[in-house]
C-alpha cells in the first residue's frame, strides 16, 4: 500500500516502432475487441518445418533507466485447432534484446542477441475468430535488468507458431515526486534489481532542516523508509505539506514549535508571518522572558509596612504590592537615611549599619537591620520592583517608614548563692532603661557544652532560684532586660557551680535528651535513611538459606525461580565443566566419523560425518571442532553452547547428540541438518515454496521459541542465519553459545552503550539499554518472518544500522515483502510494536499461525477487505479442495500425507 507506481511510457505502441521484418513476418491490419481497425504483425508459416523468423525494433533509448519492463500483446493459435499442421508447429516464440550506444545498427548477429525469455499464450489459448474478425488477447511482461548502454534492440523470434503481435509497451518506473514531512523528493528513477536510490529530501519554502530528510526509491516505484524532516521557519505554520504565514493576531517564535498561536495577553501582532507578538503600551517583555508569556509591567508600591525596634535593632516588615504587573519575580530593595531630630535634615546611612538577610535584591517581605545608633531617628525607604521595571520610563513604586531606635543598658549580676542542685541570682537593672522595664530574661547553660542548649527564664523581679541543676556542675548565667521599646543588651557573663553532693534531678535527665536528639540530627535525613537500608540490606542480602555460586546477571538470577523446568545458566555452576558433564553426553571419539567440512564456526570448522553409538543405527551429524592453541576462556566458551543445548529437547531445537573433551579436538555433535542455514537456503530458493509451506517454517520457529522461552531463556540473537532446516524444511533454533552475540555473528555491531548488537534484528529498548526479554526475541522473531516471506532479503536493504535505528525510533516499520499475505505483515507489525508487553507471546504466535494453516484462505488475501468470507479446513482433502487442487487428493494420500501436519512438511526432493 506503500507503494505508488508511476508508469512512464517513452516507447510506446508497435506501430510507433520502427521494425525491421525478415520476410516472414508480414504487416497485417486486423479489427480488435471493439471493432477499431489495428496494424499487427503476424506469422503462421505453421506447414513448413525449420522456421527462424525474426521481427526487431528500432532502437530504443533507455534514458536514465536501468531496470525497464516490456509489455506485450499478442495472439498465439493453438497448433491442434489448425487442421493438418505437422508437428513441428510451435506454440511459443523468443523475446531478446542487444544492449547498445549505436542507434543506427541495421544488421545484429543472431549470437549477439540476449534471450529475455520464451513466451508462451495464457493457459487458455485465445482464439482468433476470423469470421467476425474479433480477436482476444495474451498480455505478458517481462524485465530487462541493469541496463547501462545508451538503449536496446527488441527482438521476437518465431520458430514455427502462428503469432499476431499486436503491441509492445516499453517502460520504466519511477518513484513519483513527493512531500513528505515538508521534503519534497523529485521524480527518481528506480535502480536496478533490488538496489535502494537514496535519495535527500529538499524543504519546502518557508521551511528549513530539522533533520536531513531522505527517503529511499525502490525498484518497484515506492519511496520507503522515510528518515528526518523540515520544519516551518519562524512566523510560518505547515498546512497541507506547505508552510504558510501566520495570521495578524496570531505567532509562531521558533521553527520546531508547530503551529502558530493566538498572541498571549497584552500584546498583539498586526502583520502576517509574525515570529512575535509587540506588547501593548506600558507593557514589557523582559529579555528571557518566553514569547509566549503575557507582557507584563512594574509592580505598585509595597503595602503597610511596620517596625519592631529592639533597642538598637530594627525588624522592618511590609506587604506585597497590590499590583504584581503579572509577574513572580518581584524584588525589594531598602535604602536607609539617618535623620536630624527635626527631621529635616537627612543623610545616608553609613557602612555600619548592617541588613539581614541584606538590603537590596530581597525576595522576602522582611529585613532585620542591625548596629543603629540608639535613640536615633530613621527612614527607612523600601522599593519594589520586577524584571521589566528597568525597562519603564514610570519611577519604582515605593514605600516609606520612620523609626527611632531606644536605649537600654545592661544589667549587672550582684549576688549568687549555690546549692547542689540551685542557683540563686540578684542583678541591678539598666542605668537608662529607654521606658519601663517590662522583665528580665535569664539564660543559663553548662559551662563547656553546646550553648546552643540553653535554657530561658523570665522574671519580672530582678532576683530568681535556678532548680534543678547538676551537682558539682559550672553553669553560665546571663541577664537582660526589656522595655516597650523591645530587649536591652546582655550583660556580662556569670559563671557558678554547684556544690557537689545530691542526686540527678528530672531536669538534667531532659537536657540530655535534648542533647541526644540534637547529636541525631546532626546526620541528614538522607545518611540516616541509608542507614535504615543498610540494615535492612544485611537482613535481605543475607538471609540464613544459601544460594548457589551464581554469576549471572539478575534478570537470569529471577528466571531461574519462577518456573518449575527453567534454564540454567551455565555460569551458575563453579566449575563450567560440571555443567558440561551435567547436561552433554561424553562420546568416544571412535564412533565419529568426519567426512567433509561444511562451515566455519567462531571456534573453527564445523563438518558434517556420522555417528554411530552402540546399539543404536548410524546418524548423520554436525561437529564442531575447537581449533588448536585455545586459551582456557575459548574452550569454556565454546563448551558452554553444548551445556546450553544439551537442556533443551524439543523438535524445533537443534539436537545436542554429545561432546568429545577427553581428546583433542574438543568437538561438539549435533544432529546434521541438511539444508544448512535458513537465510543462504531461502535465498538459494527464491520463489520456489507454497506461502503454506513458509508459513509451515515459521510455525515450527516459533514453536521453538515458546519452548525456549517457557524455559526463560533469552535468545538475543534470533535471525535467519541461525536456524538451521533440515531435508523436511524442519526449521530448528540454533546458536546458544554465549559469547555468541558478542564475538560470532557478523552482522552484531558495536552501539553506543558499548555492547555489540546485531541492529536490525534487535528491539529497540535491547539496542538502547540491552532489555533483552522474551519480547525482544518476539522483535527478532517478526524479523525472521520479514526474512522468510521475502525469501532471505535483507532486512532495511542497504540501510545503514544508525539509519535503522533512527527509522524505528520515528515509527517505520518493514513493508510487507511482494505476495505477503495481509494477516502475516500484520503479525509482523505486531511483533515490531514499540511497547514490549504489547507484543504477542511465543504462545499467541503458534496458535495465530495454525489458525492460518488451518485457513489457507486467509492467507490468499493481499488487501484487508473485511467482507471476503473466511473457511477452514480439517483434513488434507478439505484443505486441497481450498486451495483448488482437489484433483491432487490421491497423490497425496499415496505420498502418505493424511494429516495437515503433514503437509508442512512437504520436501522438495518428494514428488507427489
Ligand atoms: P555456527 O558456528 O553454529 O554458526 O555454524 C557455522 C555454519 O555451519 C552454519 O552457518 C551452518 O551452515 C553450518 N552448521 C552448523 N551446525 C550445523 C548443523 N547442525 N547441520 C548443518 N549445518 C550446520
Amino acid at each position: 500500500c506503500l507503494f505508488f507506481f508511476f508508469f512512464f511510457l517513452f516507447s510506446c505502441f508497435l506501430l510507433l516502432l520502427r521494425i525491421s521484418l525478415s520476410a516472414e513476418w508480414e504487416e497485417i491490419s486486423v479489427m480488435d475487441e471493439r471493432n477499431t481497425p489495428m496494424r499487427t504483425y503476424q506469422v503462421c508459416n505453421v506447414m513448413e518445418a525449420n522456421q527462424n523468423n525474426w521481427l526487431r525494433t528500432r532502437h530504443i533509448s533507455r534514458e536514465e533507466a536501468q531496470r525497464v519492463h516490456i509489455e506485450i500483446k499478442f495472439t498465439l493459435r493453438d497448433c491442434n485447432s489448425l487442421p493438418g499442421v505437422p508437428g513441428t508447429c510451435k506454440e511459443t516464440f523468443n523475446m531478446y534484446y542487444y544492449e547498445s550506444n549505436n542507434a543506427n545498427l541495421w544488421f545484429i548477429k543472431e549470437s549477439q542477441y540476449i534471450k529475455i525469455d520464451t513466451i508462451a499464450a495464457d493457459e487458455s489459448f485465445t482464439q482468433v475468430d476470423v469470421g467476425d474478425r474479433v480477436m482476444k488477447l495474451n498480455t505478458e511482461v517481462r524485465t530487462i535488468n541493469n541496463l547501462s548502454k545508451k538503449g536496446f534492440y527488441l527482438a521476437f523470434q518465431d520458430l514455427g507458431a502462428c503469432i499476431a503481435l499486436v503491441s509492445v509497451r516499453v517502460f520504466y518506473k519511477k518513484c513519483p515526486l513527493t512531500v513528505l514531512n515538508l521534503a519534497q523528493f523529485p521524480d527518481t528513477i528506480t535502480g536496478g534489481e533490488t538496489a535502494l536510490v537514496e535519495v535527500h529530501g529538499v524543504c519546502v519554502n518557508a521551511s528549513e532542516e530539522f533533520e536531513p530528510p531522505k527517503m529511499y526509491c525502490s525498484a518497484d516505484g515506492g519511496w520507503l523508509v522515510p528518515i528526518g524532516r523540515c520544519v516551518c521557519k519562524p512566523g510560518f505554520e505547515e498546512n497541507k505539506d506547505m508552510c504558510q504565514p501566520c495570521r495578524p493576531g496570531t505567532y509562531k517564535a521558533s521553527a520546531t514549535d508547530a503551529y502558530c498561536t493566538k498572541c498571549p495577553p497584552h500584546s498583539s501582532s498586526p502583520q502576517e508571518q509574525a515570529t512575535e507578538c509587540i506588547c501593548e503600551k506600558g507593557f514589557y517583555r523582559a529579555e528571557n522572558d518566553p514569547r509566549s508569556m503575557a507582557c507584563t509591567r512594574p509592580p505598585s508600591a509595597p503595602e503597610n509596612p511596620i517596625s519592631t525596634v529592639n533597642e538598637t535593632c530594627v525588624t522592618l516588615e511590609w506587604a506585597p504590592p497590590r499590583d504584581t504587573g503579572g509577574r513572580g519575580d518581584i524584588i525589594y530593595n531598602l535604602n536607609c537615611t539617618k535623620c536630624s531630630g527635626d527631621g529635616k535634615k537627612c543623610t545616608k546611612c553609613g557602612s555600619n549599619v548592617h541588613f539581614v538577610p541584606r538590603n537590596f535584591g530581597l525576595s522576602s517581605t522582611t529585613v532585620l537591620v542591625t548596629d543603629l545608633e540608639p535613640d536615633s531617628n530613621y527612614s527607612f525607604t523600601i522599593e519594589s520592583e520586577n524584571g521589566v521595571s528597568a525597562l519603564s520610563p514610570t519611577p519604582k513604586g515605593k514605600v516609606v517608614i520612620n523609626v527611632t531606635t531606644s536605649q537600654t543598658g545592661e544589667n549587672m549580676l550582684l549576688k549568687e548563692r549555690r546549692s547542689k542542685d540551685s542557683v540563686t541570682l540578684a542583678w541591678q537593672g539598666p542605668e537608662r532603661p529607654n521606658g519601663v522595664i517590662v522583665e528580665y530574661e535569664v539564660i543559663y547553660y553548662e559551662k563547656n557544652q553546646r550553648e546552643q542548649n540553653y535554657t530561658v527564664l523570665k522574671t519580672r523581679s530582678n532576683m530568681m532560684t535556678v532548680e534543678g541543676l547538676k551537682p558539682g556542675t559550672t553553669y553560665v548565667f546571663r541577664v537582660r532586660a526589656r522595655t516597650d521599646g523591645g530587649y536591652g543588651s546582655y550583660g556580662g557573663e556569670i559563671e557558678l557551680e554547684t556544690s557537689h553532693e545530691g542526686t540527678v534531678k528530672h531536669g538534667i535527665i531532659d537536657f540530655m535528651f535534648t542533647y541526644r536528639e540534637s547529636d541525631i540530627s546532626v546526620f541528614p535525613p538522607a545518611v540516616l535513611s541509608h542507614f535504615v537500608q543498610l540494615i535492612c540490606f544485611f537482613f535481605i542480602s543475607f538471609p540464613p538459606t544459601k544460594f548457589p555460586c551464581a554469576k549471572q546477571d539478575p534478570d537470569e538470577e529471577k528466571m531461574q525461580f519462577q518456573h518449575g523446568r527453567t534454564y540454567i545458566h551455565p555460569h551458575t555452576y563453579e566449575d563450567p565443566n560440571q555443567a558440561v558433564r551435567d547436561f552433554a553426553k561424553e562420546i568416544d571419539a571412535s564412533n565419529i566419523r568426519i567426512e567433509r567440512v561444511i562451515g566455519a564456526g567462531e571456534f573453527g570448522e564445523v563438518c558434517s560425518g556420522r555417528l554411530r553409538m552402540q546399539g543404536k543405527r548410524e546418524i548423520y551429524v554436525a561437529i564442531k571442532s575447537l581449533k588448536a592453541g585455545y586459551s582456557d576462556k575459548q574452550r569454556r566458551d565454546f563448551l558452554s553452547e553444548a551445556s546450553i543445548m544439551g537442556q533443551f529437547d524439543h523438535a524445533n531445537i537443534i539436537r545436542l547428540e554429545g561432546v568429545v573433551t577427553r581428546c583433542k579436538p574438543v568437538m561438539i555433535i549435533t544432529e546434521f541438518m541438511e539444508n544448512g542455514s535458513l537465510d543462504t537456503f531461502l535465498k538459494k530458493h527464491d520463489g520456489q515454496f507454497t506461502v503454506i509451506q513458509l508459513v509451515g517454517m515459521l510455525r515450527g520457529i516459533a514453536s521453538g521459541m515458546k519452548y525456549l522461552s517457557d524455559m526463560s531463556y533469552v535468545h538475543r540473537d534470533l535471525a535467519a542465519r541461525n536456524i538451521l532446516v533440515n531435508s523436511n524444511l524442519v526449521c530448528k533454533v540454533s546458536d546458544f553459545g554465549l559469547s555468541r552475540v558478542l564475538e560470532d555473528d557478523p552482522e552484531a555491531a558495536y552501539t553506543t552503550r558499548g555492547g555489540k548488537i546485531p541492529i536490525r534484528w534487535t528491539a529497540p529498548e535491547a539496542i538502547a539499554y540491552r532489555k533483552f526479554t522474551s519480547a525482544s526475541d518476539v522483535w527478532s522473531y517478526g524479523i525472521v518472518m520479514w526474512e522468510v516471506i521475502s525469501y532471505g532479503e535483507r532486512p532495511y536493504w542497504e540501510m545503514s544500522n544508525q539509519d535503522v535505528i533512527k527509522a524505528i525510533d520515528e515509527g517505520y516499520r518493514l513493508p510487507a515483502p511482494m505476495d505477503c499475505p495481509v494477516v502475516l505483515h500484520q503479525l509482523m507489525l505486531d511483533c515490531w510494536e514499540k511497547g514490549r508487553s504489547d507484543r504477542p507471546k511465543f504462545a499467541q504466535i503458534v496458535t495465530i499461525l495454525d489458525k492460518l494453516i488451518r485457513n489457507p484462505a486467509s492467507l490468499r488475501e493481499q488487501n484487508t477487505d473485511p467482507s471476503t468470507p473466511e473457511f477452514s479446513v480439517n483434513t488434507v482433502d478439505e484443505w486441497l479442495d481450498a486451495i483448488k487442487m482437489g484433483h491432487y487428493k490421491e497423490n497425496f494420500s499415496s505420498a502418505g500425507y493424511v494429516s495437515l501436519d503433514s503437509i508442512l512438511y512437504i520436501s522438495e526432493g518428494k514428488r507427489l
